[in-house]
C-alpha cells in the first residue's frame, strides 16, 4: 500500500453542502493522495489505518498535535487502562505504541502539527482536505476520528502576546538549540512545565518557573529533581505564588515579563523566551462548518455504516453520535472496522468486498 504524490497539480473548486470553497493552486510538494484520509491520530484513528490496510486501502492521518495518540498521550499517558480486550492492564502510552506497531506493515503517512481546516470536493467527487500547513490531501473517503476536537494549548490572557508567538513565546518545544545560554520563563505547574524546566536546565542560563500555587501537579520525582537544581546550581528559580501579568518587548523579541502575586506585588523577570504550559483544550473548530449533521458538538452518523450525512465521509470514536453510543476506545475500534468496510465501495467502486477474517487475510500473512 503506497502513499502516492499526485502526478499533476490540480485546481479545484467544490461545494460541501451549501458552502462554496475554492482551493488555491496546490503544488506537487504539498499535495498528497491516499485512498482514505483519516482526521485524528487518537487510538480510534490509528486503528482505522490497520483496518483500511487489511482491506488494501492506503491512508494519510492528520493531527493537530505533534505526536500520535490523541487523549491517550496528551492527557493520561502513564495511566493504566483496564478495559482493552485481552489486556488485563495497559498504560495509555503503551496502547498507542502497540497500535503504531500494528500499523507499520501499512506505512501510513502521519501529517502532524496541522489542523484540517477545509474539506472540499473536486470534479471527480474526490475529497480534498486542506491543512493549516497548507498541505492538500486527495482521498476517495474520509474518516473523521477527531475526538472532542483538535487539541490546542490554553493561552495566557496577556495583552499583545500574539506578536511574540512562535518567535519568543512557544506553547510546545521543538528545536531546543535556541534556548542555549538564554533566560527562560516557564509558566505552569504540571508535568509539561516541570519536565521542560528539567531538560532545558542543562543548556539555559536561567529558568524561572512561575506558578500560582505552592503545590505542583507533576510527578514527585520531577519536583524533587527540580528542587535540587534550584538549591544547587540555581539555574532554576521558583517564582511562587505568582502569575503572568504583562509582557514587554518589541517586534516579537521578548525583553521581560511582569508577574504578580495575590497581594498585587509585581516582579519583573528579564527573559528571552516565555514557555506557557497551561494544559490543552479541545476545539471542534472548523469541523462545525463542514455542513455535517451535528448533535451538541458530535457528528451524527448512521450506526449501520458510520457514515455522516455526506457520502463517503465517516465519523467514528468520541466525535460520533448515534443512539446508544458508548464513548470507549473499544467501541471506537469496532466503529473503525465498520467504517473501513463501508468506505471500500468508495475506494474501489468496481470491486465487490469479500469478507475475510484476519487469520486468512493474504495482505497480512
Ligand atoms: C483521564 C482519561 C482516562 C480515560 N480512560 C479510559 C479507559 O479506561 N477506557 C476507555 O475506553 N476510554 C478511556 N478514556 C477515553 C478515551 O481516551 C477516548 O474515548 C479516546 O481517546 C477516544 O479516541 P478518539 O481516537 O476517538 O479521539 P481522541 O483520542 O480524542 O483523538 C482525536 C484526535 O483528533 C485530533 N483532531 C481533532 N480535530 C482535528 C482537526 N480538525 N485536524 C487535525 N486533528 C484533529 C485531535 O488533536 C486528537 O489528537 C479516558 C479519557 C481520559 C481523559
Amino acid at each position: 500500500v503506497k502513499i502516492a504524490k499526485t502526478t499533476k497539480p490540480i485546481k479545484t473548486v467544490g461545494t460541501v453542502g451549501t458552502v462554496k470553497m475554492s482551493i488555491r493552486n496546490p503544488t506537487l510538494d504539498n499535495f498528497y493522495s491516499a485512498d482514505i484520509a483519516i482526521i485524528g491520530a487518537g487510538p480510534v484513528g490509528l486503528f482505522s489505518v490497520f483496518q483500511a490496510g487489511m482491506l488494501g486501502m492506503s491512508s494519510v492521518v492528520i493531527d493537530a498535535l505533534s505526536h500520535i495518540g490523541g487523549q491517550c498521550t496528551a492527557l493520561y499517558p502513564e495511566k493504566p487502562i483496564y478495559d482493552i480486550p485481552a489486556y488485563t492492564k495497559i498504560s495509555a502510552a503503551n496502547l498507542i505504541s502497540n497500535l503504531d506497531k500494528q500499523n507499520s506493515p501499512f506505512k501510513p503517512k502521519y501529517m502532524l502539527d496541522q489542523v484540517v481546516n477545509l474539506i472540499s470536493v473536486d470534479e471527480k467527487s474526490h475529497w480534498i482536505l486542506r491543512t493549516s500547513q497548507d498541505n492538500y490531501i486527495k482521498s476517495k473517503a474520509v474518516i473523521i476520528a477527531a475526538g472532542c476536537g483538535a487539541f490546542k494549548p490554553n493561552m495566557p490572557p496577556l495583552e499583545g502576546i500574539d506578536e511574540f508567538e512562535n518567535k519568543t513565546v512557544f506553547y510546545n518545544v521543538g528545536n531546543t538549540d535556541i534556548f542555549k545560554g538564554k533566560k527562560i520563563v516557564i509558566a505552569g505547574g504540571g508535568d509539561s512545565a516541570l519536565d521542560w524546566a528539567l531538560s532545558l536546565a542543562e543548556i539555559a542560563d536561567k529558568i524561572y518557573i512561575v506558578h500560582r500555587r505552592r503545590n505542583f501537579k507533576a510527578m514527585d520525582n520531577t519536583v524533587k529533581k527540580i528542587e535540587e537544581i534550584s538549591t544547587g546550581s540555581g539555574v532554576i528559580e521558583f517564582i511562587i505564588p505568582y502569575q503572568l501579568y504583562e509582557i514587554h518587548g518589541e517586534f516579537g523579541i521578548l525583553h521581560s515579563i511582569d508577574v504578580i502575586n495575590l497581594e498585587g506585588d509585581i516582579m519583573n523577570l528579564k527573559a528571552d523566551y516565555l514557555l506557557p504550559f497551561f494544559g490543552l483544550k479541545m476545539d471542534l473548530g472548523p469541523i462545525i462548518d463542514w455542513q455535517l449533521n451535528l448533535n451538541k458538538n458530535h457528528i451524527t452518523v448512521n450506526p449501520e455504516n458510520m457514515m455522516t450525512n455526506l457520502e463517503g465521509i465517516f465519523a467514528i470514536g468520541d466525535v460520533s453520535d448515534y443512539p446508544g453510543k458508548l464513548k470507549l476506545i473499544l467501541t471506537g475500534f469496532s466503529e473503525a472496522a465498520v467504517a473501513c468496510h463501508n468506505a471500500y465501495k468508495y475506494v474501489f467502486p468496481d470491486k465487490a468486498l469479500h469478507f475475510v477474517y484476519s487469520t486468512n487475510n493474504p495482505i497480512i500473512l
